[in-house]
């Protein structure tokens, strides 16, 4: 679907989860590869596996948050490789305790948001210095469903900092509209990655999150690579600032997402949306037990 022949892609987080993903897909589509994490050993065998469809890849260990480390690989890629066409801002980290806000501890929030914004940015800075140099270019920042509302799930940092990415995607986007780099996101729904597996798979949420996404499913990381790669080709050479949600309906329906649509219990013979309308699914056993707050880890939490 995609040709990036001649273009070199900088990925952020390519060691495992969605980043490991885009740097196959991209890899598939021609391009070159500078790729960038923590773990030298997870971050080499994603990189040999790249090599062996027969691109040039470049794979340098970082911390988003360290600017000096951002520093350092974005300018091993350029040495490498002459130019970078391509940023994609992936990593990520998130925090599943479900800490009220009222609760949440300094440390973490400032964590979250050091790797899911700032680090971003720092990418997103010197990336964008030498794409704006060459008058070309294009950023996809990975945000997500959480940065584009609220919820009660306990995610101060994670939305914040999402939400800042959200709205720095549109920033970048206008300021460098007339330079030749464009800057959009995407904010996927909930797709099972080392990140969420634990939640999704171990605890099964992942029926409850379907039972209450319009498409009844959770998504697929093959469908957020789909648009990550639009998004960063020139099929979309008139698109900046603008975030695209891949999230099976969720966002469309904020609001009711966590609510029973009332007609499921009373017409259950004529279903108003759609036929056959998978039924929402029980919530799992636990979350019932839990519902009053975790002891120690929701409210209140012991003085
Ligand atoms: P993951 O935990 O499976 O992978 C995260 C990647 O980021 C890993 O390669 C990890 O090494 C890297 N990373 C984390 N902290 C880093 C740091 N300080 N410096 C450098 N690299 C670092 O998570 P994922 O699900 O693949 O998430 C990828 C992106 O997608 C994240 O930005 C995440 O917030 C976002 N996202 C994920 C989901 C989902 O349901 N999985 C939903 C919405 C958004």
């Amino acid at each position: 679907m995609f040709d990036f022949n001649e273009k070199t892609v900088l990925i952020t987080g390519a060691s495992y989860g969605l980043g490991e993903q885009f740097a196959y897909a991209f890899a598939d589509a021609g391009a070159d590869l500078v790729l960038t994490a923590r773990s030298e050993d997870l971050l080499q065998n994603v990189a040999d596996s790249c090599r062996t469809k027969g691109r040039e890849v470049t794979a340098v260990t970082g911390d988003v948050s360290i600017e000096d480390d951002v520093r350092a690989v974005v300018t091993a890629g350029i040495d490498a490789h002459g130019k970078l066409d391509v940023l994609i801002n992936n990593a990520g980290i998130a925090d599943m305790r479900g800490l009220a806000p009222e609760h949440f501890d300094s440390e973490t929030f400032n964590q979250i948001i050091s790797v899911d914004l700032v680090g971003a940015f720092y990418y997103a800075r010197e990336c964008g210095r030498h794409m704006l140099e060459n008058s070309s270019g294009s950023i996809v920042n990975i945000g997500s469903i959480l940065g584009n509302g609220g919820s009660e799930n306990g995610v101060i940092a994670y939305s914040a900092a999402k939400g800042g990415l959200r709205n720095m995607t549109l920033q970048l986007g206008s300021e460098w509209a007339d330079r030749g780099v464009r800057v959009n996101s995407v904010s996927p729904g909930f797709i099972v990655t080392e990140m969420t597996r634990i939640a999704l798979e171990a605890m099964g949420i992942d029926k409850w999150i379907a039972s209450r996404t319009p498409m009844r499913r959770v998504g697929e990381s093959h469908e957020v690579t789909n648009a990550v790669m639009f998004l960063a080709s020139d099929l979309a050479s008139y698109i900046t600032g603008v975030d695209l949600l891949v999230d099976g309906g969720t966002n469309a329906s904020n609001g009711t997402f966590q609510i029973p649509p009332i007609h499921h219990e009373w017409n259950v013979e004529a279903p108003m949306v759609s036929s056959p309308y998978e039924p929402v699914q029980p919530r799992p056993d636990w979350y019932q037990a839990l519902e009053a707050g975790v002891p120690g880890v929701h409210y209140p939490l012991p003085e």
